[in-house]
């Protein structure tokens, strides 16, 4: 099976190279790795970050502050939460194409395989044709007589896709350094050499390359996503690189930049966004800023921010790029991906306009969305009723009153998204650590809308200091009046 020889596998490419600049012109793929790439699309922010979690490079930084965030819901005391399995849900998001894409040759999504549990007692109790309720968490408890649900062992019928997922198995693709894929052809490819500058053939050369998972985490999926450590103090930014096919090859960047990330530019998607949903909900959040420096040092929130910065980690990465940014997220690579997407027809590349669509919007749970989510996303009912014999099993909502944490307490909110129930010391740790005299901290209160918890969710994929790059410019017009 797929699954007990992912860790080896490696898929083939072959290389377009120029050997005197050494960097890598293009690359020849087929659909082994195409549908990689595009998987990325359906994958939850969430399960991203614990993908990468696993990358022993330890030099590099992954994902601006959604590690931390993801790490803090980990560690969060369960008596906050509504039910166990809340905590299970969020921390294991679930890409709707999960099934299909256990065929691919690498696996990145590391997510276990689904188990169910029902409540037996009260399965072997009843005799009426009655609506019963599984789960798909260990933790998940009868909602009758609130005993631990068992595993229901004769279920798994999953059945993997082998073969081509998104594309077309006989279809050749041209991929970009920068992840733009197109339709291979040879006026194609004559036209990118033309765009790239190359006059002179001869310097190039074909290379075929193996890439085994770690490699497509590392420095095809991810190294653009990823910070060096040494610049996430650097006042310019995080350090991106945005050639990871030469870098893979080389070992060098072609075209190093310092992170734009968008913030303070027009940001007008969400005006447009603003119409077409109705809730207009805020939510709350006190900030301590350092009068000198404009920096962000906590935050305190009351469960709802809490809430929707968890939530966040259940949305996936194609909707997050399309719904969401408007397919410019900052993360370039990722953004060429969408727009090739977006862009490739339909039957003789991708395989159909449905696989095409649930790409570029991929669907979500319904039962990761919660009340406070800011985002005008609504989840899918994926789970259908199942029957066994006379009986049907539907799935237990988590959720109470649509809700994942229960309303109690404050929350402390560092700037790089740790979160953990507020208290003194945390507050006195955060000053001794930036050496922040008292009379230099001014508070605010800010109101969180669709507008400020989009401009978090962009800081929060490259930036360390996530609420200073997000707010600022609230504090300023605040601190104005
Ligand atoms: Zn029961």
């Amino acid at each position: 099976m797929a699954d007990t020889e992912t860790n080896e596998a490696k898929v083939s490419i072959k290389l377009i190279v120029d050997k005197v600049k050494k960097r890598v012109m293009y690359a020849e793929a087929d659909y082994t790795f195409v549908d990689i790439l595009f998987s990325f699309m359906t994958l939850p922010l969430g399960t991203i970050v614990r993908a990468l979690g696993k990358v022993a490079d330890k030099e590099l930084v992954a994902l601006g502050s959604l590690t931390n965030l993801y790490q803090s819901l980990k560690d969060f005391p369960e008596c906050y939460l509504s039910t166990e399995e809340c905590k299970f849900l969020l921390l294991n998001p679930r890409s709707c194409f999960y099934n299909q894409c256990r065929g691919l040759k690498l696996k990145i999504d590391d997510t276990e395989p689904r188990q169910y549990f029902r409540c037996e007692r009260c399965w072997s109790n009843d005799h009426s044709d009655h609506r019963f309720v599984f789960s798909t968490c260990s933790k998940a408890r009868c909602i009758s007589c609130g005993l631990l649900m068992n595993e229901l062992h004769f279920w798994g019928t999953t059945v993997y896709v082998h073969g081509s997922v998104f594309v077309s198995h006989i279809a050749t693709f041209i991929v970009t350094d920068d992840f733009t894929v197109i339709p291979y052809t040879a006026a194609t490819s004559i036209r990118l050499l033309r765009d790239l500058g190359i006059t002179d053939t001869s310097h190039l050369e074909e290379r075929k390359l193996e890439i085994g998972c770690e490699q497509v985490k590392v420095h095809i999926f991810f190294f653009h996503m990823l910070t060096h450590t040494n610049a996430l103090s650097s006042k310019d930014g995080a350090l991106t690189l945005d050639s990871p096919l030469t870098y893979l090859v080389f070992n060098k960047n072609v075209r190093g930049f310092d992170a734009d990330l968008g913030l303070v530019t027009a940001f007008d998607h969400f005006n447009i966004m603003k119409k077409e949903t109705s809730s207009g909900m805020s939510l709350l959040l006190e900030v301590s800023l350092q009068k000198s420096t404009g920096k962000v040092l906590f935050a305190e929130a009351k469960e709802d921010f809490v809430e929707f910065l968890f939530g966040c980690l259940s949305i996936p990465l194609g909707t997050v790029i399309g719904t969401l940014m408007n397919g410019a997220s900052s993360i370039s690579c990722m953004d060429n991906l969408f727009k090739s997407i977006s862009s490739m027809g339909v039957g003789r590349y991708l395989k159909s306009q449905d696989l095409k669509d649930n790409l570029l919007k991929p669907p979500f749970g319904q039962h990761y969305t919660s009340k406070h989510q800011l985002f005008p996303l609504t989840g899918t009912l994926i789970n259908v009723p199942v029957r066994i014999g006379f009986k049907y099993l539907t799935f237990k909502d988590p959720r109470v009153d649509e809700i994942f944490l229960k309303q109690a307490g404050s929350f402390f909110v560092t700037d790089d998204l740790v979160i953990t129930p507020s208290s003194s010391s945390l507050t006195l740790n955060i000053l001794n650590k930036f050496k922040v005299p008292l009379d230099d901290i001014e508070r605010y209160e800010i109101s969180i809308g669709l507008e400020e918890g989009l401009r978090m969710l962009k800081a929060s994929l490259r930036s360390r200091e996530t609420l200073t790059n997000s707010l600022p410019h609230h504090l300023i017009k605040r601190s104005e009046l």
